[in-house]
């Protein structure tokens, strides 16, 4: 869960507190003896719920991983210190309470009975809950430590994998690129295999193989891999000529008018004649390289194309020394040669012998490169083109504009960083030729004696970041690397990150991902290796969606699983309570029963006995009186054998051992036998009883099958009741009648017999017109028995007329009587 959750419900169960303490505090008010009373009860009541959010704090602050104890203990023990200083309120208040004379100790109320089986029933099911939670937890976090593991065991296993094949494959660059780079050479003549013409043709076939095995990558657009860095960049634009700082004034006027003659009179042998002069004047080196040159210009300028071309091509072997020299407008003297010579030669001439390899052109490119090589080089072309040595030009071309592409990453790599951080080590290039792994090795001065010395250089080795990315996915295709789907793997080196697989990643913040695991390595036999290219690998968690996933199904059922417990052990609760609530009334009701049956039987019991022994000792001899005795005893005795009768009726009901049995019988002769069997009893209680027979003549002899003996028991308690309910001098009126009613299963009518006793008692409330039909069920209070009776009559004649199929109708209203009527089905 995330500290919002918990934060959320910290602040619902303070307002939920908030809200308690609001509603028991009104209820203290009216409950609480006097002032110090209220206080000490709702200081009692804070501290319970301070207690509550005390332990949840507590609960939250272990929740948190990741943080120091002291900050997990800052929130639970501001809690603390407020529960502390409620406590000592608390206590000083009780013994100020104690301290009274008016404190009466208050006795505990009892726990109802049901609370116990409550706690049992919901105490596992709340143990369980925290079991299952806390287990999910722990489930989580083996997730975690298992994402790990296998993360730091990826992250060794990428790290050897990119240590060996990743290198395998910068090696294949590397050597292809230098091959090109050296078959290139050979091909201009400015170095040789140390094998010769197989060693070459080995290197083109490997560097055709390197480029179909990766197509997406132009080899030969690429600058050479391998090469020295200076600390001070070169030049390429013009650079003040040195030596003509170094002429006297009388050099500097002879140079001037030989320049002069030269370039602007058309007359060559006075041309040739100052600078003859000027080279008498014995000019440093450069400068008597530049009048040679001059010289040869003023020569040469009158002579036909061949011998002209050829004289400029002896002329630059015997002043090989002198080509780099500058010219005075800052041009290497050794590229205007060669330039002066293409220049008279038209296009597709060929060059001359002498200027193919070795001591011309090319040389005049590689060794004295200036702002002039493009120039030389798109006069080679133009000479060359349609000839036989076209593709010199072509190799010439690649040559120098893959020397300008590295010239231009190693400038902007002074740029990017400054030398004082150079060292062997990796930096990372951004080119417009694109991303470069520059790889320095060590630092080197050239052992000489010039002063100055050179400037310090380093070898380095340059890999397209293309390579890179490609070498590192060649590494991941090894069979012993596989990246789970929640992962995210990062190749670092020289401080830039290359990943190797993106993962897409839910969340948008930029707080980086959790490291699962993390391993260094060095690329193994690449060139400058002395000092290996140290990396780094990182595995992080991406998704953590992915790696939970499970862990949050099986959440979210085990989650399901609690609430459904809880709801079946709430639900289950709440049923067992209702049965208890049920068993205890019934208990009760079965108390009352007793009593009111030995109450029922004592008092008719007590009369018989006294009249009984009346008569036996003979102080009854009127013969009157001893017969209204007889009749009395009769009558009670009567009276108690349909009060046994019922109980035991009842009691086989209950056990469901009743039975009966049906017959044709009368039933208007059934009522008239009851009625008169029941008039004794009502003339003793001074109520009229009074038939009604609303039936066709024909229907007096109606006959229904039915248990006789049972349906006049219902009568009985019918009529009992009304008598019983009806005051004195009212009279109770038993009808017959036969009513047409809808049948439920037949769309036509049918006939039911209904047989009612009506009295005009004291009626039955609406609410209780469903109640007098359960059993034990009385009205009025048990402990005034204000009516005679046990409770059982009416369920008695419900179950009789319900096992006929008929049904018992309670028409009653308080005030105005009541009237009970037997509706039985229609005859067969
Ligand atoms: P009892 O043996 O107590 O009469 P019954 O099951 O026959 O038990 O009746 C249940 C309750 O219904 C009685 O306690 C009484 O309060 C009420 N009752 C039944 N019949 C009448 C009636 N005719 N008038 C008023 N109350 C009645």
């Amino acid at each position: 869960m995330r500290n919002g959750i918990y934060f959320c419900l910290l602040v619902a169960a303070f307002v939920l507190a908030c809200l308690a303490a609001y509603w028991h505090g009104r209820r203290l008010r009216t409950r609480a003896q006097n002032a110090i009373d209220l206080r000490y009860q709702q200081l009692r009541f804070v501290l319970v719920i301070w207690s509550i959010l005390f332990v949840l704090q507590v609960a939250i602050a272990f929740q948190r991983h990741g943080q120091p104890l002291l900050n997990k203990l800052a929130v639970p023990g501001w809690f603390a210190l407020c529960f502390g200083i409620f406590l000592f309120l608390l206590l000083r208040t009780r013994r100020q309470l104690r301290s009274r004379p008016d404190f009466v100790q208050h006795k505990r109320k009892p726990l109802p009975q049901f609370f116990w089986q409550a706690v049992l029933i919901l105490l596992p099911v709340a143990g369980l809950a925290g079991f299952g939670l806390y287990s999910l937890r722990q489930d989580r976090l083996l997730a975690e430590q298992e994402a790990h593991e296998s993360g730091q065991i990826l992250a060794q296993h990428l790290a050897d994998a990119i240590g060996t094949e990743g290198a395998k494959q910068l090696r294949d660059y590397r050597e292809a690129c230098f091959g090109l780079h050296a078959n290139r050479t050979a091909d201009l003549g400015l170095s040789q295999w140390a094998g010769g013409a197989a060693t070459e043709s080995n290197a083109w076939q490997r560097i055709k193989e390197w480029q179909q095995a990766n197509p997406e990558i132009d080899l030969a657009a690429q600058p050479p891999s391998d090469g020295s860095v200076k600390v001070s960049p070169e030049s390429l634009l013009p650079q003040p000529p040195h030596w003509l700082a170094e002429l006297n004034a009388e050099q500097r006027q002879l140079w001037q008018a030989a320049k002069q003659a030269e370039f602007s009179s058309h007359d060559d042998s006075a041309a040739m004649a100052a600078i003859q002069k000027f080279i008498e004047s014995i000019p440093p080196k450069g400068a008597r390289a530049n009048a040679d040159y001059l010289l040869l210009l003023a020569q040469t300028r009158g002579l036909a194309t061949q011998p002209a071309v050829s004289q400029m091509a002896d002329f630059s072997r015997a002043h090989w020394g002198s080509s780099s020299e500058p010219s005075d407008a800052g041009v290497p003297l050794g590229q205007l040669i060669c330039y002066q010579a293409l220049r008279r030669l038209p296009d597709g001439a060929g060059l001359p012998e002498g200027f193919v390899r070795y001591t011309t052109v090319s040389w005049m490119i590689e060794y004295c490169p200036s702002m002039f090589s493009p120039a030389l080089i798109a006069e080679t072309r133009r000479v060359l083109r349609g000839t036989a040595q076209e593709p010199y030009a072509g190799t010439l071309k690649a040559w120098w504009d893959a020397n300008a592409v590295a010239r231009e990453i190693l400038d902007d790599f002074r740029d990017q960083h400054p030398t004082n951080t150079w060292d062997t080590a990796s930096f990372w290039v951004n080119s417009r030729a694109g991303k470069f792994l520059l790889i320095l090795g060590d630092r080197w001065n050239a052992p000489t004696n010039s002063v100055p010395p050179p400037p310090a250089s380093y070898q380095y080795l340059m890999i397209p970041q293309t390579v890179v990315e490609k070498a590192l996915a060649g590494a991941l295709t090894r069979p012993e690397i596989s990246l789970p789907p929640y992962a995210k793997a990062e190749f670092e080196i020289a401080g830039k990150e290359i990943n190797l697989r993106q993962v897409q990643t839910r969340s948008n913040s930029n707080s980086p991902l959790p490291l699962i695991g993390q391993a260094a390595g060095t690329w193994k036999d690449l060139p400058l290796n002395l000092h290996a290219y140290p990396f780094r690998v990182r595995v992080s968690l991406a998704s953590p969606e992915i790696l939970y996933a499970r862990q949050r199904q099986r959440t979210l059922l085990f989650g399901a699983l609690i609430v459904a417990s809880a709801v079946a052990a709430a639900m289950g609760l709440f049923a067992a309570w209702r049965s208890f609530r049920r068993q205890q009334e019934l208990s009760e009701l079965k108390t009352n029963f007793v009593s009111s049956v030995s109450h029922e039987l004592r008092a008719p019991i007590a009369s018989v006995r006294l009249m009984a022994e009346n008569l036996e000792r003979g102080k009854i001899s009127e013969p009157a009186k001893q017969g209204e005795y007889f009749r009395f005893i009769v009558q009670e005795c009567c009276r108690l054998s349909s009060l046994i009768e019922n109980v035991l009726d009842f009691s086989r009901i209950e056990q469901g051992r009743k039975q009966y049995e049906f017959e044709p019988t009368n039933l208007v002769a059934l009522v008239e036998t009851t009625v008169k069997l029941m008039e004794p009893y009502a003339a003793e209680k001074g109520v009229r009883l009074e038939t009604a027979f609303r039936l066709p003549p024909s229907a007096f002899r109606l006959e229904l099958i039915v248990d006789g003996r049972a349906i006049q028991q219902a009568l009985v308690n019918l009529i009992d009741n009304a008598v019983k309910h009806s005051p004195k001098g009212e009279t109770v009126t038993v009808e017959i009648e036969s009513r047409k009613q809808k049948a439920e299963s037949r769309n036509s009518d049918c006939e039911v017999v209904c047989v009612s006793v009506a009295d005009h008692g004291p009626g039955i409330p609406a609410a209780e017109h469903e109640k007098i039909f359960e059993r034990f069920y009385r009205l009025g209070s048990e402990l005034r028995r204000e009516t005679q009776g046990v409770g059982i009559g009416l369920s008695v004649v419900k179950h009789i007329i319900v096992a006929h199929g008929g049904r018992v109708i309670v028409q009653s209203e308080p005030g105005k009587g009541s009237r009970f009527t037997i509706e039985l089905p229609p005859k067969l």
